[in-house]
């Protein structure tokens, strides 16, 4: 892995950068890569964002948000500015699995460019020449954050790239209630409000934008499907494609609805099986101990953070409900005395 400083002196000339976020992506990666678009774009470079497909409605708002390229919808000018790319950043992710077709778009390409990662997930796989990784990082943005002032650039921060960073941070840090909000956290939520942010109106943004659907969908989750695993304080709720479809529900409407069910004291591990065309997608979330990085990453091929992570299944949504029964029991006796709920 190479020095930073070597990628500095790398980016004082004009170049043509990518900046990729996850596929399904986050307010954190869709923030981080929009908010180092401009910032490279002030420094005279060009900067693109390609996404490997849709990002949710609600970051709409982002400055340049109309900018970012679809690669599902639009492979071939995604292609084409690839093939043009001096330097390519992968944002918030730590794994090529992460961008599914994407990674094999890149592995098409002749020309060599330079690969630089930021992330702050667990197990990472170094696949980039440059690498700036924390696990202890609240979120990406934190860290986007973090790299523009290591390249001198606090300067070029205004309120457009400061409303992207801040989003992400609160995003990932659920509004500053994990435990991933460090004292570090608000030092930087603090600075980044000095750049004149509307930190209400970006809540609202983000929070307060949604249809009726999606709060009567809440209710009818809660009342109607959420069931609880007795004897391993967790709950679970499913989402079969015909539910999302009765519900109108678009991208990111899901958002935050996993979490739902810690607020019960008796659960401290909540999972939302999501239906797709192909694979059921899993969401993990834990509050305390409760270790679900552990269980994404061994038992359903994904991965994340210590309180919240993803997977998939390649099975039907009963069956995957059936496998986190069965495996539970294993997964908790993982790290012996306790499990992994003591770690
Ligand atoms: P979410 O449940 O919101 O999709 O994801 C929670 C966290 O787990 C996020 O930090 C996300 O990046 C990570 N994550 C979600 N799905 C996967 C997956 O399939 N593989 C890995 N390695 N991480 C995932
Ligand atoms: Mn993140």
């Amino acid at each position: 892995m190479k020095d930073l400083q070597e990628l500095f002196a790398y980016l004082q000339t004009p170049r043509r950068i990518i900046l990729i976020p996850h596929v399904r992506p986050d307010g954190d990666a869709i923030g981080s890569a929009l908010a180092l678009r401009m910032f490279f774009e002030k420094r005279g470079h060009t900067a693109e964002v390609i996404s490997p497909d849709d990002f949710p409605d609600f970051l709409n708002w982002m400055n340049q948000s109309d900018k970012v390229y679809i690669h599902l919808k639009n492979p071939r000018t995604c292609f084409a500015l690839l093939t043009k790319a001096d330097c390519i950043f992968f944002l918030d992710f730590n794994s090529l699995k992460r961008i599914e077709h994407l990674s094999e778009e890149l592995k098409k390409l002749r020309q060599q460019y330079v690969s630089v990662m930021i992330d702050h997930h667990r197990e990472p796989e170094y696949f980039t020449e440059y690498v700036l990784w924390n696990d202890k990082a609240s979120s990406t943005a934190e860290l986007v954050y973090e790299f523009i002032l290591m390249a001198n650039g606090e300067s070029l921060i205004d309120k457009p790239i400061a409303e992207c960073i801040y989003a992400g941070i609160v995003l990932d840090t659920g509004v500053f209630q994990y435990s991933n909000t460090t004292a570090k956290v608000h030092d930087v939520a603090g600075k980044l409000m000095e750049y004149g942010i509307d930190i209400e109106t970006i809540h609202n943004n983000l929070y307060n934008q949604y249809g009726e659907n999606r709060l009567r969908f809440i209710g009818y989750l809660l009342s109607e499907k959420m069931q609880i695993i007795e004897g391993h304080r967790t709950a679970y709720m499913t989402i079969s494609m015909q539910e999302a479809e009765r519900f109108r529900l678009s991208i990111g409407v899901k958002e935050g609805i996993v979490n739902l069910p810690l607020a019960m004291k008796d659960v401290d591990m909540a999972v939302l099986f999501t239906e797709d065309k192909d694979r059921i997608k899993i969401s993990f979330r834990s509050k305390g101990d409760a270790n679900v990085e552990i269980l994404a990453r061994i038992f359903f091929n994904g991965g994340g953070h210590k309180n919240a992570s993803g997977g998939s299944t390649r099975i039907s949504l009963d069956e995957s409900v059936e496998y986190l029964k069965k495996v539970l029991p294993e997964y908790e006796g993982m790290r012996g005395e306790g499990g992994v709920r003591k770690e």
